[in-house]
Formats: structure tokens, C-alpha cells, sequence
């Protein structure tokens, strides 16, 4: 069902616009289009969603009075345990019971009352229930209730034991899934239902692996009189399933997560964010993050709390539908199901293009006047630098984002040359990553691109990609020019340990040489330096980052508006950073991707470097370290370089002296100052936080834990020096966010200004930059308004 709504939407894709040259109205056409796409292809796995829920919740707890004396029963396999790469429990699963009735045994009124009275106390059911269901004097097997904890089981033995009641009440084995972390990495592990099978994510790719061999229980009775039963019971056991061990990486994953949830709430963010980090040599996916998620333990919950009171507040006729739609968002894997123009993110796979055709070097000389007329008469495509970037060699015109330099290297490739590559690095084709849902890309193919579809392709504004295709780009980009497999399950092992299959890491095909991809590593380096490149915020002191941005627009949601006559649709736009570390020896690629952002932290707009750029830094910051990628300072980073505080508490003050001393920190005593023997009650910054080189730890002694304390001044807009005095006249010190230093002005501090804090409290700082708008732009005459709300009318 889903493949033929996609397939018909991509016909009707290349119905519309098919060899028409591009102009602007197209473009939003196009827009629209790709939108409808977007939406079409959720709305499919919703379909599919509700037909496996309506079996799930189909599926309730059925009393079965069976007439005949034979019955059997399945006995539940183990259903195998989701490891992430270091050990780590992801799901697993854990024994819970069926109680079953035997009324057949049960036929004194008395002893039926007992049970009624007993097991509705310990199961929490009503007693008459119980007693109706104990009073079927023909049935040998009644379901009372699934899934109940061992300990409500041994429960049940005890209550019997103490009446005397020897047959009547059975316990069957059976396995709740359960997942220790909650949410993280939901949208890659899925969910299953409660006959044991996988419904989603992973759970549901590998259900044939994890769920195991179901066993038997039968049973056969013959009742020639109350007393005097013939039995028979025979058990075939059940086959454990098999245990995943993913390339996911849980600590990786959560920092992963948690940083969207910052870029989220600091940007306004509306329609959610993604992150994948990947091993750029295997094509492991070691974290792969979506937000919103859910708690795959309660997958039927609608985990956003917000999201959750807005349904509750609906009228009850259309709550079902919005929780449907909302069940259905939250489960979704956007990094693998959601497609969207990667923007000048793709201007990397460009440049190795021009690159490797020797269609440009390093030092090419290109005028861009601010606009491009790509083909004989059409209307120029503008720079998103109005003005123009004038005469630039192609690694400045890759720093400045420079369009027409794109649109130039498009031209001068052609459509068989620029599909060719479009196809070897994999856009063309699904990744075949090992999750559920993949969506396939819309493009055009060689015979279709017209002048204007390789205008904008090369910029990324004409095609449809998902978020893990542009990763396992970036990867080639970054490798030395090997098309890898992403996937996230590393091994699949029996009960016992033994390796049951292991996933193939080796790459598809060669895109580009080792030597291009040194040499669009060396400019995408230097595009995060400061005062160089576009997409500096990505940057991380010591991790040599190579980075892009990607601004790209979106249309969606806004066509009715503009249908009624109200207002103009107002544009909206995925802001999105993709980048590799270390330049000399990529080891790790993270691309991060915020959708519909309504602010930026300096007032400007819609920057792919301004949103996603900072969370990039964030998370490449905290994650390369772990990941034992080795740092390497230049000597300005190394100056600027953090510690970390060492634990001096509980100290005498003359050790915990000897101990900072040593860490190469200074000291400073709040409390009583002239004994040596007196002992550290608390110190400023605490044990672990991040510390200025050379920077001042803060011993307080007993009973002066609050003795000096100040309040946090508003150091945003100031200068480094400026900044640095004023926290310093307060108590407190300065450091800056990735150890980085500029001349811009500082837009941000970690702590609230005006907030009472501990002298010795460090706050973290960070920059503006006169962050560039590298938008695409339509054309000049973008304001007309006709056709925005519909694609049916191309000629
Ligand atoms: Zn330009």
C-alpha cells in the first residue's frame, strides 16, 4: 500500500514537471509537491500503523470455555535481548504470567467462592467476575488475566498453598518486553505487542531473529467423572530468540537526544529535529535520534506532555483521529522515513564533483555579480548574497556558500555527468539501512534534468532526499570516497554467545578518489574557522571539524492560508549542519537537522550555521572525546583550553592546596582562612565541571557553604575582555563555549543574568556571529501569488 501511494506520488512528481524549464512558479509548485510528499508518505504508515494496533488492541483478554476435552496452549519463547555496543541492556525481556482457571476443578460452590474472594483481592478484579468465570463447569481452561508479575504470582501460590486448593488455578510462563532507558533510541528500537511480536523499529526488522520458537503445552482430559479424570500433559519447549548487539552507543545516543531537546527549546522549533552520528568508515550508526519520541514501554502514550493536553482539549469527536496522528508522529523515524532538500549542505557532493571531474581546482577563479542566468533567457537565480561575492577562487565560493559558483559547476557537469554522481553516492537508490520504513528519494533522472533542475540540484534545492542518505554521503565525502552500508545492528548471537550473523561493513562502491576527498576535507576545515568560513559554529577547539550548512525552505501547512486570499504564505525552513571530525583522519560524521525553527539566538534568521551549527558543536564536543577520537590543540586553542575540577572535598585545606596546585589552578578561601588543618565543606566548581586554564577553584569552609555569593551580571553583547572583567568583579569566571575565542560579540551566556550564584561559579559564553543568511532565492518577483495552492494545473 505504501509503495504504490509513493510510486504514484513520484508520477505524478515528474507528470507535473517534467522538462519544464524551471521558473519561479514552478519552484513553488515544486515545493508543494515535495510537501504533499512529505505528508502522503506519513499519512501511508499511518494505515499501516492502525491495521497492526487494531490487531494489538483486537486482542483482549478472551475467556475460553472449551467443551472439548483436549486444549493446548503456546508457551512463550524469550524473546531475544538488544545489547548497544558496550554491553548496555536495551530491551529485554522479563517473565510475567497468565493465570488460567480450571473450573472443572473448582465445582464446589464453596471452594469457588474462596477463589472469587481470594484471587479478585490479589489480581485486583471484581470478585464476581471471578466467581462467573470459576462457575463454567465445562471448561477446563479459562483466561483470568495476562501478565502479571512474579511476584503476584508467587502471590497466587501462597493464597493457594494456605487454602488447600491443589488444581484449579494455573500459571503459564509468558515475557513482558521491557526497556530500560525509556525513550532513548525508541525510534530505532520500536516497540512489540503483546503476543510477543515486534511492531516497529527494530523490533519489528529483526521480529523473525529476536522472537525465538514458540513451545507447547497440551493437554488432554477425559472426564468420565468428577473424581475420576483421565490426564495427559505433555510440554514442547519453547526456543529462545537470538540477541541483537547494535553499533548504537547509549552514551552517545543520549547526549545526542539531549542536545536536540536543548535546540528545540532554545529555537522554538515546531515540527521536531533529528541527529544521526556515524562511523564514516563501517557506516555503524552509533546514535540516530529523533525528536518527538516516545517510551517504547508505553508506546500508546503520547509521550509530549504539551502535545498530550492540546488532545485532551479537543472536542471528543476528533480526539481519536488527533491521537492517531500523534501516536503515529511520535513513532516515526524521521531520520529514515522523512524526505527533504538538504540545501547547501549538498554543495560538499557538488564541490567533489566539480573537484573530481577537474572541472574546478582549488584556486578556479569564478565572478559571481549576485546572480546566475543559468540558461539562455531564463531569469537569473540570485546569490543569497544579493550584492555578489565578486571574483573568488571555487574554496572561497565553497566558505561563502557562493550559489552562482554551484550553479556554474552544475552547468559545466551536465545532467549525465551530475546524475552519474548523484547515483554513486547513493541518492538515487534507498541506504537499505537494517529499520523499517525507509522512504525513497524523489529526483530526476539523467533524461529529465533540465538546465534549471541542475541549477538548483546543485545548490540542493531540487530534489528530495532523507536525512540518511545525506549522511551516508557525507560519508564518502569523508572517507575517501566509499559508498558504505549504514546499518545499526553490528551482530546477532544465540542464547549461548555464539555469532549468528555478522553485518558486512564493507562499501558499496568508490564515488570520488582518496585524493578529492582529502581535498574538500582541507576546505570544509576551514570553513569552521572563525573569520574563513560560513558554518564556524560547528566549530570545536582541538577535533580539526569539517562542516556545511544547509538552510532549505518548506512550504507545507501554509496552502490553505494562502488559498482564502489571507495572507502570504510565510516561509518556513529546515535549518540543518552536516559535518566530519577530524579532517586528517575522519572518523565520525553528525548531521543535525531542525525543522521549522521560529528564532535564532541573534535575532537574524533562519541560518543553517545560527540553529543547528551550536548543537552540532555541542554534541561533536562531548562525543569525540568518548569516542576516543584523540584532540590536537593549535597553540591559540591550547591558551584557551578548559580543565576539569578535581575533587578536593572533605580535604584538609593544606592537601586540597597541594592537589590544585598541582592541576595547575589557583585557590581561594571563603570562611575560615588561616588554618591549614581547617576542612574543604564545599567547593566552587564542583568535582567534574568544566574550569578555565589556569583557572580559580573556591574552598568553602564549614558554615560558610553560603557565605559569598553573587549576582550573575548580563555580560551578552560585550566583548571577551569587557565580559571577563565584569564576571570577574563579581566572583565569578569566564569561559568560553568549545574554547573558542572571537571578536565578535558574546550573545549568550549559560547562566541567567541576575541570578544569585556561588563565587567561583564558571559561565559559559558564546558568540554571535554576523551569522550569513545563505537562503536560496527564488527570484525578484517572488511576491506574485497565483498557483500557491495547487500543483494540478502545470502546462
Ligand atoms: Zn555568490
Amino acid at each position: 500500500m505504501r509503495a504504490e501511494i509513493i510510486s504514484t506520488l513520484i508520477f505524478s512528481f515528474r507528470y507535473f514537471l517534467g522538462g519544464e524549464l524551471m521558473q519561479q512558479k514552478t519552484m513553488w509548485r515544486k515545493a508543494l509537491i515535495a510537501t504533499a510528499i512529505l505528508v502522503f508518505v506519513g499519512f501511508g504508515a499511518i494505515i499501516i500503523n492502525l491495521v497492526r494496533w487494531q490487531i494489538i488492541r483486537g486482542e483482549e483478554l478472551r475467556s475460553v470455555a472449551l467443551e472439548q476435552s483436549l486444549w493446548s496452549t503456546e508457551l512463550t519463547a524469550t524473546r531475544g535481548t538488544i545489547y548497544d555496543a558496550t554491553g548496555k541492556v536495551l530491551a529485554q525481556s522479563a517473565n510475567v504470567w497468565t493465570v488460567v482457571l480450571e473450573p472443572f476443578y473448582l465445582h464446589k460452590d464453596e471452594t469457588r467462592s474462596t477463589v472469587a474472594k481470594g484471587l479478585a483481592e490479589i489480581l485486583g478484579m471484581s470478585e464476581e467476575e471471578v466467581f462467573e468465570t470459576a462457575s463454567n463447569k465445562d471448561s477446563y481452561f479459562a483466561y483470568l488475566k495476562k501478565r502479571v508479575e512474579t511476584s503476584v504470582r508467587d502471590e497466587i501460590n501462597a493464597f493457594m498453598e494456605e487454602n488447600e486448593i491443589d488444581r484449579g488455578i494455573r500459571m503459564i510462563e509468558d515475557f513482558k518486553r521491557y526497556y530500560p532507558y525509556g525513550s532513548v533510541a525508541s525510534t530505532i528500537l520500536g516497540f512489540t505487542g503483546e503476543e510477543n511480536t515486534g511492531l516497529y523499529g527494530l523490533e519489528a526488522e529483526y521480529d523473525n531473529e529476536l522472537r525465538g520458537t514458540a513451545g507447547r503445552l497440551i493437554n488432554s482430559k477425559n472426564a468420565i467423572g468428577d473424581d475420576m479424570p483421565f490426564q495427559y500433559e505433555q510440554f514442547i519447549d519453547a526456543q529462545d530468540g537470538y540477541n541483537l548487539i547494535l553499533t548504537i552507543d547509549e552514551t552517545v545516543q543520549s547526549v545526542t537526544e539531549k542536545a536536540l531537546e536543548t535546540g528545540i527549546e532554545r529555537y522554538a522549533v515546531e515540527s521536531g529535529a533529528v541527529g544521526i552520528v556515524i562511523d564514516v568508515k563501517t557506516g555503524g550508526i552509533v546514535a540516530m535520534a529523533c525528536k518527538d519520541d516516545f517510551d517504547p514501554n508505553s508506546p500508546f502514550e503520547i509521550h509530549d506532555e504539551e502535545e498530550r493536553a492540546r488532545i485532551d482539549a479537543l472536542p471528543e469527536a476528533e480526539q481519536n483521529e488527533a491521537y492517531t496522528a500523534a501516536l503515529q508522529n511520535q513513532w516515526r523515524n524521521k531520520a529514515i522515513s522523512d524526505v527533504y532538500y538538504p540545501g547547501s549542505v549538498f554543495k560538499m557532493i557538488t564541490g567533489s564533483m566539480g573537484l573530481e571531474e577537474g572541472i574546478v581546482n582549488e584556486d578556479t577563479p569564478f565572478n559571481c555579480t549576485g546572480a546566475y542566468v543559468y540558461y539562455e533567457d531564463e531569469d537569473p537565480i540570485h546569490c543569497w548574497l544579493r550584492t555578489g561575492h565578486g571574483t573568488q577562487t571555487f574554496t572561497q565560493g565553497l566558505l561563502n556558500s557562493c550559489n552562482p559558483y554551484f550553479m556554474y559547476i552544475g552547468q559545466q557537469l551536465g545532467a549525465a555527468r551530475f546524475y552519474k554522481y548523484f547515483e554513486g553516492f547513493g541518492f538515487a537508490e534507498r541506504t537499505g539501512i537494517d529499520l523499517p520504513d525507509e522512504s525513497a528519494s524523489l529526483y530526476y533522472d539523467a533524461d529529465s534534468l533540465g538546465p534549471a533542475d541542475i541549477a538548483t540540484g546543485s545548490m540542493g534545492q531540487n530534489f528530495g532526499i532523507t536525512p540518511i542518505q545525506m549522511i551516508t554521503g557525507i560519508c564518502a565525502v569523508a572517507n575517501g570516497g566509499y559508498l558504505v552500508q549504514p546499518h545499526v545492528v553490528n551482530r546477532i548471537v544465540d542464547s549461548d554467545g555464539n555469532i549468528v550473523k555478522t553485518t558486512d561493513t564493507a562499501y558499496k562502491r568508490q564515488v570520488i578518489s582518496e585524493e578529492t576527498s582529502k581535498r574538500i576535507s582541507n576546505i570544509l576545515r576551514m570553513n569552521t574557522e572563525i573569520g574563513v568560513g560560513t558554518a564556524t559554529k560547528g566549530y570545536v577547539a582541538g577535533y580539526r571539524i569539517c562542516g556545511k550548512t544547509g538552510t532549505s525552505e518548506k512550504v507545507e501547512k501554509y496552502n490553505n492560508e494562502v488559498a482564502e486570499g489571507v495572507e502570504k504564505p510565510t516561509m518556513q525552513y529546515i535549518a540543518s549542519y552536516g559535518g566530519y571530525a577530524p579532517a586528517d583522519d575522519p572518523q565520525y560524521a553528525l548531521l543535525v537537522f531542525f525543522d521549522e525553527p521560529q528564532k535564532e539566538e541573534n535575532g537574524g534568521l533562519n541560518g543553517g550555521d545560527a540553529v543547528a551549527g551550536p548543537i552540532f558543536a555541542d554534541i561533536m564536543a562531548e562525543i569525540l572525546p568518548y569516542l576516543g577520537v584523540k584532540s590536537q590543540y593549535s597553540e591559540e586553542e591550547y591558551e584557551n583550553l578548559d580543565a576539569t575540577t578535581p575533587s578536593v572535598m572533605g580535604m584538609m585545606m593544606k592537601d586540597a592546596k597541594t592537589v590544585l596546585e598541582e592541576a595547575g589552578l589557583s585557590y581561594e578561601i571563603v570562611g575560615v582562612d588561616d588554618n591549614e588543618n581547617e576542612v574543604v565543606a564545599f567547593q566552587v566548581p564542583a568535582v567534574g565541571e568544566y574550569i578555565p586554564k589556569n583557572g580559580t577553584v573556591v574552598l568553602y569552609t564549614q558554615g560558610a557553604e553560603n557565605d559569598a555569593q553573587g549576582i550573575v551580571p548580563d555580560v551578552r553583547g560585550q566583548s571577551i575582555e569587557s565580559a571577563r572583567y565584569m564576571l570577574e568583579e563579581a566572583g565569578f569566571q569566564l569561559r568560553l563555549q568549545h574554547g573558542r575565542t572571537s571578536d565578535s560579540a558574546i550573545a549568550n551566556q549559560d547562566i541567567e543574568p541576575g541570578t544569585l550564584e556561588r563565587r567561583g561559579t564558571v559561565i559559559t559564553v558564546s558568540f554571535a556571529d554576523n551569522t550569513i543568511t545563505e537562503t536560496f532565492q527564488f527570484s525578484d518577483n517572488e511576491e506574485s501569488d497565483d498557483d500557491y495552492d495547487s500543483g494540478d494545473d502545470s502546462g
